[in-house]
């Protein structure tokens, strides 16, 4: 059988990969760039955080969107049979904090020349700089590409997202897609910085809130995610705030703000803000908030409410003391929209899996092609569960399309 593979990024090689070790078959890799991988060599920040060595639940739990139609790929090649995958290439791991997995020699090089290694030794026929243009059935697939043309019998496509483009990701996918007849989930970008009125206020930019608890209200549902809080020149980033902007992407106007003070309940607070008054009674409110706030924060957190900086702590009112409370607890940030889509760590919509079949990959509207990866409307959060997506997917759909017989 000819398959042919759009795409070299994770789950285009992976899939390759797989449908060559199924059988003996003439397999074609086209990747538009000039090498593979480009996308997997800035992952993890270089150093390619491949997947999560999590219990299966946590993994779903992880997953933003469709989880559920993961089931069948991800039990067939969970996380543990992808650590042993890549040993077995000769690529050594580690686990990190929270089960991260990288490669022992913190090079995410080492995973694309890994992948790249097997798929030579599997005889996969990889095509560098050559980009698929046109994708045609007729009784067999017609790929053309800037190079050729080439008749095929089954066609898995991995071209990604629509994130990071200059790494290739530029949702070449979806044209075909659409052209077969499958539905488009509009794509939004997710794990991305999210915009709000914090904006230009310089003193505040590059500060990193820890542990607070950052709130998103939407109309179905309240999100909140525990962690670090970076305030950025354009509002806020940082993991929790990645988190977050995966789930509220398609919402025109959450509330979100953040509990600076996640620990202490109300009455703890004002406990401790009553013990600190008392010790430094002379003292200004300015003083009095700097034992609870960074320094940098005071000023705009005092303003917002236009709390009198130099007021003296023996002079601060129960009101006063109530409100700024309240706003320890909810500090607004107003929401004004995502950050630029191309800074996406991921694409959330795509193709959407309610066309695919689950337990092959495989187009429900037309036979012969498969979807692979980050271009189906599937999502999750970061620590390698992206890669665990296409490596999952990747892997079912090369096996699938090569174990059968042509019909
Ligand atoms: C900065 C950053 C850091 C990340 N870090 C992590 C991490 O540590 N862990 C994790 O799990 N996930 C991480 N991700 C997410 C992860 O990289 C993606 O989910 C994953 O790469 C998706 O794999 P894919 O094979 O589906 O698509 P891609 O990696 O996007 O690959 C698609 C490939 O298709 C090629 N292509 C597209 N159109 C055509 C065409 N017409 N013809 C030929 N080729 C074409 C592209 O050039 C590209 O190489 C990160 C993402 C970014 C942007």
């Amino acid at each position: 059988m000819k398959i042919g593979v759009v795409g070299g990024g994770p789950g285009g090689m992976m899939a390759a990969i797989w449908a060559a070790r199924s059988g003996n078959h003439e397999i074609h890799l086209f990747e538009k760039n000039e090498k593979l991988g480009k996308k997997l060599f800035i992952t993890g920040k270089g150093r390619c955080n491949l997947c999560n060595d999590c219990e299966d639940s946590y993994f779903f739990e992880q997953v933003v969107n469709n989880s559920s139609f993961l089931y069948s790929s991800y039990y067939t090649f969970p996380p543990y049979q992808t650590m042993e995958f890549f040993e077995s290439l000769g690529l050594h791991l580690k686990v990190e904090r929270g089960n991260r997995v990288f490669p022992k020699s913190d090079h995410s090089s080492d995973v694309i020349k890994a992948l790249q290694k097997e798929l030579e030794k599997q005889g996969v026929q990889i095509h560098l700089k050559e980009e698929v243009k046109s994708l045609e059935k007729k009784k067999n697939f017609v790929l053309g590409t800037n190079r050729n043309q080439y008749e095929l019998d089954k066609v898995i496509l991995a071209t990604g997202g629509i994130t990071y483009s200059s790494t290739g990701s530029t949702g070449d996918g979806y044209v075909w897609a659409k052209h077969f007849g499958h539905k488009l989930i509009e794509t939004r970008a997710g794990l991305v910085g999210i915009k709000t009125n914090q904006e230009k206020k310089e003193n505040l930019m590059g500060l990193t809130l820890k542990n607070v608890e950052l709130y998103g209200k939407t109309k179905r549902k309240t999100y909140r995610f525990f962690g670090d809080l970076l305030l950025t020149h354009y509002g806020i980033s940082g993991p929790i705030a990645l988190s977050m902007s995966s789930y509220i992407n398609r919402e025109k106007n959450p509330e979100i703000w953040v509990d600076l003070k996640p620990a202490l309940t109300k009455e703890q607070l004002d406990q401790r803000m009553q013990r600190e008054i008392q010790k430094q009674s002379n003292r200004s409110l300015q003083k009095i908030m700097e034992t609870l706030l960074p320094k940098s924060l005071v000023g705009n957190f005092l303003s917002q409410w236009n709390l009198d900086h130099e007021k003296k702590a023996n002079q601060i009112t129960k009101e006063e003391r109530s409100q700024i409370i309240e706003g320890l607890k909810k500090y607004p940030l107003p929401y004004k929209g995502l950050f630029q889509q191309d800074t996406g760590i991921i694409t959330s919509g795509g193709v959407s899996v309610k066309e695919i079949d689950p337990s092959t990959m495989e187009s429900k509207k037309v036979e012969g092609l498969y979807f692979v990866g980050e271009m189906m409307d599937v999502d999750a959060l970061t620590g390698g569960f992206n890669l665990q997506i296409a490596f999952s997917t990747g892997h079912l759909a090369g096996v699938s399309v090569g174990s059968e017989e042509r019909k």
